[in-house]
């Protein structure tokens, strides 16, 4: 299904839809077709203000005290909302950023299920509510020692394009479950499902101020928002440039980030492997959601015997991709998210060309496809650690193919990377799998697969991949201040200092 009427909608702030103080608006371009099909309000410093006011009255009233319980009723009511609109979301996620649509459904279900998970957790969180603490029998004589876990405060949460509504949606409802509330700028590029969350928060009754929607560019209403001495906590999702700054802006203000940023991860294939199985997951690995993903393996290492029948079988399956209008059930990649990713994924192709690196397949815009922002999947190979391939995230569906020898030189070449989000390894040896998994430098390792991810589990990476942890119950910790009450329950008087009973 594509949209038929422009798409408009406006921020949402303290309960109530509203234009940006500015009144600018930004197109939304549907990168199927080049053609506007919305717009979004240009929301401002002043607009990201207003809704950190919001945020910060509706946390010092009666909602960050409430029970965990009564949280999860909205967390579920969510989850169902989104499940009874899901072919609608779904739609318009495609339209909005052009992952195929049966991508986009899955997300639909998958940001459905992160709200129950975050219910459940949510009520856990009341039974742990003074949970005592073990301090040893000789300090229990005097002491005892209990929990709280209390939100943080207003969050700051800045989202990227490739996953619109499933990267707010591991901010939004842990940070629900926790108690803060939260001002939520979501990427310029893609915000249309977003702010249909903060319609279905509307819908079943969330407080007013506690989810705030702010659209708008990154340099003003993000860089807003991540330097406000008002916000408790800062979570950011995006490119490795941005984080930096924008984990400089909390630290100026002692404020505790977590930042998920890029990647160029390596997966290795033993030459025990099935290679029609090694095939299919080095494809998953790099062109799923049109290789637009932080945790791509796009650094295919293979070991040299099975070279040649790894490369025949990837160029045959590559090639037969179905590449098409992302709302067509048959489509598995649609075009990059907007014409100046797609020229940075064309220009990475052509400095891959340029330095001479062999070309197996693809290099350049499907001749069947005149408009939108399509890229064939393109698979480099011989890639060396020289190579602009082998550092540079290129954030399109562009692999790049290395040999290897020996067990060592593979993990060398996979940690060979500035990057430290994910990693995978394909081979029939679980020992050497798991031997080899211990040895990557990453937050994510997949073994005899690539990038399936559950929600139960916490994701995040090391090196300049981020710092921090979301999904999992280190999801909700990282919205909780964790804080411990120490009481003195001994009869006699404390007496450090000689003469107190005289
Ligand atoms: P980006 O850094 O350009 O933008 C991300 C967000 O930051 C957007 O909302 C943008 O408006 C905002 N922003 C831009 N400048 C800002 C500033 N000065 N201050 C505050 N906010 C600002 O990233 P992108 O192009 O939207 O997303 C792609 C990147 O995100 C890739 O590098 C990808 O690897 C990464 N990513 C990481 C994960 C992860 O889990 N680690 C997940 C998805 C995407």
């Amino acid at each position: 299904m594509q949209a038929t009427q422009p798409v408009h909608r406006d921020l949402y702030i303290d309960g109530k839809w509203t234009q940006s103080k500015k009144g600018s608006r930004l197109d939304v371009i549907c990168p199927t077709t080049e053609e506007v099909v919305g717009s979004i309000p240009e929301g401002t410093a002043p607009d990201v203000e207003e809704a950190i006011s919001a945020a910060v009255r509706t946390f010092q009233g009666p909602w960050s005290k409430s029970r965990g319980s009564e949280r999860a009723r909205f967390l579920r009511a969510i989850a169902q909302q989104m499940r009874a609109r899901r072919d609608e979301l779904a739609a318009l996620e495609t339209l909005d950023m052009g992952k195929p649509i049966c991508e986009a459904v899955l997300d639909i279900d998958d940001g459905a299920n992160i709200f129950d998970f975050y219910a459940d957790l949510a009520e856990k969180l009341d039974s742990k509510q003074w949970s005592s603490v073990d301090i040893g029998p000789e300090n229990a004589q005097d002491f005892s020692t209990n929990m709280r876990y209390e939100p943080l405060g207003v969050v700051a949460m800045i989202t990227p394009w490739n996953y619109p509504i499933v990267q707010a949606v591991w901010k939004v409802a842990p940070a629900i479950a926790a108690g803060c509330t939260m001002v939520l700028k979501p990427s310029e590029l893609a915000s249309l499902t977003c702010l249909e969350l903060a319609g279905i928060a509307q819908e079943v009754g969330l407080p007013p101020g506690v989810l705030n929607i702010v659209t708008g560019l990154g340099h003003d209403a993000g860089a807003a928002l991540s330097s406000s001495p008002r916000v408790a906590k800062v979570s950011f999702t995006g490119s490795v440039a941005t984080g930096r700054r924008v984990g400089q802006s909390a630290a100026a203000n002692i404020k505790p980030s977590t930042l998920e940023l890029g990647g160029k991860s390596a997966l290795i294939i033993f030459e025990d492997a099935d290679v029609n199985d090694a095939v299919e997951w080095a494809m998953f690995g790099v062109f799923w959601t049109t290789g637009q993903i932080c945790s791509a393996t796009s650094r295919v290492l293979v070991h040299s015997s099975r070279l040649p029948a790894f490369k025949a079988r990837l160029k045959e399956r590559s090639e037969s991709i179905c590449i098409a209008d992302p709302h067509t059930p048959d489509s598995r990649m649609g075009p990059i998210v907007n014409k100046a990713q797609y020229h940075k994924v064309m220009a990475s192709i052509k400095q891959a060309k340029t330095e001479g690196v062999p070309l197996l397949t693809g290099g350049g815009r499907p001749s069947h496809l005149q408009k939108g922002y399509f890229v064939q999947p393109t698979v480099f190979t011989e890639v060396e650690a020289k190579h602009t391939l082998w550092t540079e995230e290129v954030f399109g569906p562009v692999m790049g193919v290395s040999a290897f020898e020996t067990e060592e030189q593979a993990v060398a070449m996979a940690n060979d990377t500035n990057f430290g989000l994910a990693a995978a390894v394909i081979s029939k040896d679980e020992e050497r799998c798991r031997r080899v998994a211990a040895a990557m430098e990453a937050g994510i390792v997949w073994m005899n697969c690539s990038q399936p991810v559950f929600f139960q589990a916490p994701w995040g990476g090391i090196k300049e991949s981020g710092y921090g942890r979301e999904l999992g119950e280190a999801g909700l910790t990282s919205f909780l201040n964790i804080k411990q009450v120490t009481s003195y329950k001994a009869a006699k008087r404390w007496d450090w200092y000689p003469g107190a009973n005289s």
